[in-house]
């Protein structure tokens, strides 16, 4: 059976006070939502805090380095991130593909440090505005996922979970309707049985992110194939990310 993810990425916002605020807001959050697996992608410098908080949220990294240790300056490892107890990792979100020039090789180098480290990853593929047009984005997003699952064991699918994050709905406010969400997640998972087999992709968690907010989120999870959300400006109010917990929680 699939996991319910529901995740919160905090990306480059909150100073130390409103971290700390916003993780003792989002802690008060009833556990009659134990089936879900929630995470925090809070940046790099606070992990080491709320791992050490053991709460109701799993703690990942918004990134990680493709090499394994040496003179990277400024760069942080897979191992560090495991040593420090951190349990899951975002690799291939849009922002890094385009601000930081990440492309299939160094993402391929990423999600090998990520699993040799037994990280948890949540891999985002997502089309451009420009890519929607064409009548062929489907493919352009198999694509996307071919270029993950051709250099992994199927055992590896244990510690992946896709993002389905479409680049022109995230911090735009336009979110794909639960239409368009439904037939990508529903040919990705089909995609995914083909490069897979059909336990691989029963199996696999595939979440949105693309503003997904409380008064979207219901519509959204009521859709089969969408297990979950990937939530960034709405994982920053505490009142809306819980309430959006509470609806996939309920879907
Ligand atoms: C994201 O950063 O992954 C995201 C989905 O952001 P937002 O919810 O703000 O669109």
């Amino acid at each position: 059976m699939r996991k319910k993810i529901i995740a919160g990425n905090w990306k480059m916002n909150l100073s130390l006070n409103e971290a700390n605020e916003l993780h003792e807001a989002i802690e008060k959050l009833n556990s009659s939502d134990n089936q879900l697996v929630k995470i925090i992608f809070p940046p790099f410098v606070y992990l080491d805090r709320f791992i050490q908080k053991k709460g109701h949220f799993n703690v990942g990294a918004q990134n990680v380095s493709q090499f394994s240790n040496g003179a990277y300056t400024g760069e942080i490892s897979a191992n560090m991130l495991k040593s420090i107890g951190c349990q899951y990792v975002l690799i291939g979100h849009s922002e890094r593909r385009e601000y930081f020039n990440e492309g299939d090789n160094i993402l391929s180098l990423k999600v090998k440090q990520a699993l040799q480290n037994s990280l948890k990853i949540i891999y985002c593929i997502g089309e451009t505005k420009d890519q929607r047009q064409n009548d062929d984005f489907l493919s352009i997003l198999s694509n996307q996922l071919n270029l993950l699952t051709e250099s992994l064991e199927i055992n590896d699918f244990e510690n992946i979970s896709i993002a389905y994050e479409p680049v022109w709905a995230i911090g735009t406010g336009l979110t794909a309707s639960p239409d368009q969400v439904e037939e990508v997640h529903a040919s990705l998972r089909i995609a995914l049985e083909k490069m897979t087999n059909k336990t691989t992709a029963l199996n696999t968690s595939i979440i949105y992110g693309g503003s997904c907010n409380t008064t979207n989120a219901e519509s959204l999870f009521s859709c089969p194939n969408v297990d979950g959300g990937l939530i960034g400006g709405a994982s920053l109010k505490a009142k809306d990310f819980l309430e959006i917990i509470a609806l996939l929680n309920n879907s």
